[in-house]
């Protein structure tokens, strides 16, 4: 099997670091109205697809509408604490609607994307919600559907899951599959090492371990359960590399690790392996020119390696398709 050069962007403005309250990232923050067309723009250039993991609250129309689906989900979870904190966030510090409030709303951005060849709308759930901080598994279930909701009210097809801050918890898939969801981004083989719940998602994961029911991807793979005989779950499509921001390194320490993805692209692509390279749009926030220069080096390259080698530009739900994920 050819491999395939996979991208996916988790797209969350503000939503993904509510808690630290990182005031000064603002700027990064509303830099991503401007950089994520250009971005859209570069892959469009390229051929490249992407799945693009968006937080539903983004994407609400105004605060009203947010506050009506944080209501209907709140009465339904066992720790009400979370969305309690969420609706105190709400009323200190979110505007109406994305002309008063950019750093909060971008619906404009989500049709923008849905407008795009060969990006894929992905979920990173309604709020942003961290599962294994808490660790209520029908609270997020429930939080991943009315994100869902949110991004199909916008026509989109949503397919594919970016757990927020990674927390990737494998006991939820059989029911996030359910929803409809084919694929997730894992964290590759360290996750395998990971705490998760009893029950059926456990023996699929073992059922992989022993079957081998694999497809390669540079240091890990994609892990497809249609194989394993088991009951219907989702595929892992493991991140491979963080394309890391400019801010707070040396610009050689950034041209060191643009060089490493370079060559682990490369790695790939001649084996036949597949690479997923994941980063968030507001990574691009400052120093944006820079920042797209060093992305069109890279895409340069995989046009290079798609070229020579064949090496293909695939969406996390074109990899799912592909496998045959129902
Ligand atoms: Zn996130």
């Amino acid at each position: 099997m050819t491999g395939r050069f996979v991208v996916s962007l988790d797209f969350e403005l503000m939503w993904g670091m509510r808690e630290s309250r990182r005031q000064h990232y603002a700027q990064n923050i509303l830099g991503v109205h401007t950089v994520l067309p250009q971005i859209l723009a570069l892959f469009e250039r390229y051929g490249v697809r992407a799945t693009w993991a968006t937080v539903g609250a983004l994407a609400c129309p105004h605060r009203e509408d947010l506050k009506a689906r944080i209501a209907a989900l709140s009465s339904e979870v066992s720790n009400p604490q979370y969305y309690d904190n969420l609706r105190r966030y709400i009323a200190a510090n979110v505007g109406n609607d994305e002309r008063e409030d950019p750093l909060h709303f971008g619906g404009s951005l989500v049709q923008r994307i849905l407008d795009s060849a060969g990006q894929d709308l992905g979920t990173h759930t309604l709020t942003h919600y961290p599962l294994l901080e808490c660790p209520d598994k029908q609270a997020f279930i429930g939080d991943l559907r009315s994100g869902m909701q949110v991004l199909q009210e916008s026509g989109a097809e949503v397919r594919s899951l970016v757990f927020p801050r990674n927390q990737v918890q494998t006991g939820i898939l059989a029911e996030a599959r359910a929803l409809g969801l084919r694929t997730y981004r894992g964290t590759g083989e360290s996750s395998s090492e990971r705490w998760r719940a009893p029950g059926p998602a456990q023996r699929w994961h073992r059922g992989i371990r022993l079957m081998g029911a694999y497809l390669p991807i540079g240091q890990t793979q994609f892990k497809s359960e249609s194989s394993a005989g088991e009951e219907q779950t989702m595929m892992d499509i493991p991140g491979s590399r963080f394309l890391r921001p400019l801010s707070r390194q040396s610009a050689a320490v950034h041209a060191l690790h643009l060089l490493r993805v370079k060559n682990e692209m490369a790695a790939a692509a001649r084996q036949g392996l597949s690479y997923h390279l994941w980063w968030h749009p507001h990574n691009f926030g400052q120093h944006s020119e820079r920042h797209l220069k060093a992305l069109e080096t890279l895409l340069e390259q995989y046009r290079h390696l798609n070229d020579r080698f064949g090496w293909q530009s695939r969406n996390m739900n074109d990899v799912g398709l592909e496998a045959g994920q129902p």
